[in-house]
């Protein structure tokens, strides 16, 4: 089933999420779901709070936006070492119309549970450690717009008041 992803401002995109106790059938559907909208908006990861549960939960498919080959639905996930620098250009599936270059470490270790419960351990760079990084910021309430500078950020502000202006009826 494809979910509705919320945008900013909305307010559960900035909370910290709670940790997944349990791995029930409930959340299994509920990380096929997140997959299959991830896929129907092309994109490369996404996160449980953008769907409006505050979980712990993320999919990421880096072999996309056209192929669907490398599927990863990660359930507590944690970076457990990074280093390096690597700058990419962003977006988010809900930040609407806006693109910036941001930081991210270039290599990270990351521990996770799998659906089935088993522990993951990996390494991840690249693309994949960009969006690895991307959606365990969503966990945290944070968004890429939030690693920008001030000026940045309130020019998308403004940008963002017009276009909900212009637009309140697309606002979830
Ligand atoms: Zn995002």
């Amino acid at each position: 089933m494809i979910l509705p992803v919320l945008t900013y401002p909305y307010p559960i995109l900035a909370q910290c999420a709670d940790p997944v106790e349990q791995i029930t059938p409930e959340l299994r559907a509920l990380a096929q779901d997140i997959l299959e909208t991830m896929y129907s908006k092309e994109g490369l990861g996404l996160a449980a709070p953008q769907v409006g549960v505050s979980k712990r939960l993320i999919v990421v498919d880096v072999s996309g936006p056209d192929k669907r080959e490398d599927a990863r639905i990660l359930i507590n996930p944690v970076i457990v070492s990074a280093c390096g620098l690597i700058e990419s250009n962003e977006g988010c599936l809900s930040v609407l119309n806006y693109r910036t270059k941001v930081q991210r470490s270039k290599q990270i270790r990351v521990q996770a549970l799998g659906l089935d419960g088993a522990a993951l351990e990996f390494d991840a760079e690249g693309m994949l450690a960009i969006c690895l990084q991307h959606e365990i910021d969503h966990l945290n309430g944070l968004l890429f717009i939030d690693h920008v500078s001030r000026l940045k950020r309130s020019l998308y502000e403004q940008k963002l008041k017009k276009w909900i202006k212009s637009k309140p009826e697309k606002q979830a």
